[in-house]
């Protein structure tokens, strides 16, 4: 199946196979592969008659549910261009992202967790407003026209986080996603009597790439419109739910879960955590595979790249806790002055701005991932960190990684981010700043500063501020920390403005 030139093919061919054998479970429904394909072929024929075509761009902005998943295929039978938002974007994302893709059709939830999306988009202009919640567009598949013959043109258009910068919107082709999701499924080692779970939103680039998955092994996923523990591990035991695909921050919780119920195993048929997207804290596979009794994959992905390097769960436990894993075949990774650097079928094509592309690709057609990373003698990939994550102080580059690494160790601490914050005098100082657990006696910069010279850190890394927050500001996809929001709030007032 993994030859499948398009997803549309590839979900016609697995219906064929398996058509009465469930694909997604959400609650009490369960989908089957025969229905997905049935079904979406339906929804196709109702968008056709609203007028969306090949090659139309249709924005979506839709919680994770049976009927998103229903919508994307129809999109993708139709061989339109389809650019997935994330729910909690508001006014600011939501009109940069219409903007950028020049969508001529939006589909939103309505009033979705209290926020009314129809009105929010009507209010930036959104073309081609419709709802697709509780029903979908209809109409009888005999109006279609065939589905698209090839897998190489622009079909989608994702946006990054936005960590370093305004998002950049992203281009890939149903082969690089066919790609991502090959690599993915051969990294982790499945099999048909797997049962999945995706804790991520489905308009996040993992959502196809984990939907290939099930595609080519055909096997089911539970899916979260609203993923809240306790309640989702109830799920995860109802479905028996064998591999669970998330973010990092997810696996924290699982285990915070854990650790409140020693001795029994929270998800008895779980055999294997697999995510990634996001450093993962020193410690945490080890604690993982001790506590909870299940094996941890960690893996490397980028809106660009969605699956870059994962880990086998087959590898030795020190590559597994320290390293991401190998790059897939077909992937090809250079080292070059310590960034990453790209290569294969499932790269994207470029940008949306043609400026942006010729700036990301080198001269071989590599990618610059902007990450820091090398590769061991086995061949599998560490990485140290952003290149823009690199803060120079007095002309030394000091890696906020490491430093991040030190602190987040510390008892006392829950999480840490170390920025560089703008100096008349040493060009950049170092600002840590540190997320509490509640009750945890408040640090101070002296403390901090002991605890990383006894650590080892050299004295020109130590930081010279410390902040305490109550929480990092993350985003709500893969709750990253947004790092320059904490630049924005700690920089000293630019001279001149007329603050002090
Ligand atoms: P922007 O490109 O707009 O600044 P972003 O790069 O954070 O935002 P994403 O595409 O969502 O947007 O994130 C990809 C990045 O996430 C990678 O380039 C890398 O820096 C980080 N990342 C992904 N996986 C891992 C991992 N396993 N370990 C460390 N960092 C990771
Ligand atoms: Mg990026």
């Amino acid at each position: 199946l993994g030859s499948a030139r398009t997803l549309w093919e590839l979900a016609d061919r697995r219906a064929a196979l398996t058509p009465s054998r469930p694909v997604l479970l959400q609650g009490d429904r369960v989908l089957t592969f025969g229905e997905l394909r049935a079904r979406a072929e339906r929804v196709a024929a109702g968008l056709y008659g609203m007028g969306v075509r090949p090659g139309t761009v249709v924005a979506w902005q839709l919680p994770t549910r049976v009927e998103t998943v229903l919508l994307s295929f129809a999109l993708a039978r139709l061989g339109a261009v389809q650019s997935p938002l994330i729910p909690y974007y508001r006014d600011r994302e939501v009109a940069f992202a219409l903007r950028g893709s020049k969508a001529e059709f939006f589909a939103v939830p309505g009033v979705w967790r209290g926020h009314d999306h129809t009105a929010m988009a009507h209010r930036l202009g959104a073309r081609g407003v419709f709802e697709a919640y509780a029903t979908l567009p209809d109409g009888d598949p005999a109006v279609l026209p065939p589905p698209p013959a090839e897998g190489t043109a622009v079909r989608w258009i994702y946006w990054t986080s936005g960590t370093t910068s305004d998002p950049k919107g992203v281009l890939h082709t149903d082969r690089s996603l066919i790609a991502g999701g090959s690599c993915l499924a051969h990294a982790l080692r499945l099999s048909a009597a797997d049962v999945g779970s995706m804790a991520f939103p489905y308009a996040h680039i993992a959502g196809p790439d984990y939907t290939v998955m099930l595609l080519l092994y055909g096997f089911p996923a539970v899916l979260f419109e609203h993923f809240a523990l306790p309640e989702a591990l109830a799920e995860y035991r109802r479905h028996g739910v064998t591999v669970a695909g998330g973010s990092t921050a997810f696996y924290s919780l699982f285990l915070a879960e854990q650790r409140k119920r020693p001795g029994e195993k929270v998800i008895p048929s779980l055999r294997l955590l697999a995510g990634g997207g996001a450093p993962k804290p020193p410690g945490l596979y080890h604690a993982v595979v001790r506590e909870m009794g299940v094996q941890l994959t960690h893996g490397y992905g980028m809106t660009e790249v969605p699956m870059i390097t994962m880990g086998d769960p087959g590898d030795t436990p020190e590559n597994l806790a320290a390293t991401e894993g190998r790059p897939p075949e077909g992937m090809e990774i250079r080292i070059v002055d310590g960034e990453v650097r790209l290569r294969g079928e499932a790269v994207c094509r470029g940008y949306l701005d043609p400026a942006q592309t010729a700036e990301a690709f080198d001269a071989d057609g590599f990618l610059r991932t902007g990450d820091l990373g090398r590769l061991t003698p086995s061949g599998h990939l560490v990485l140290t960190g952003r290149l823009k994550d690199v803060i120079i102080r007095k002309g030394e580059n000091i890696s906020a990684q490491e430093i991040e690494d030190l602190l987040a160790a510390h008892p006392a601490v829950a999480d840490a981010a170390v920025v560089g914050l703008p100096d008349a005098e040493r060009g950049e100082l170092v600002c840590a700043v540190v997320e509490q657990p509640p009750g945890a006696p408040v640090l101070t910069l002296d403390e901090v500063v002991t605890y990383l010279r006894a650590q080892g850190l050299s004295v020109h890394k130590l930081p010279e501020r410390l902040e305490v927050l109550p929480a990092l500001p993350r985003n709500d996809t893969l709750r990253k920390v947004l790092k320059y929001r904490l630049r924005e709030r700690f920089s000293p007032p630019c001279p001149g403005t007329g603050q002090d």
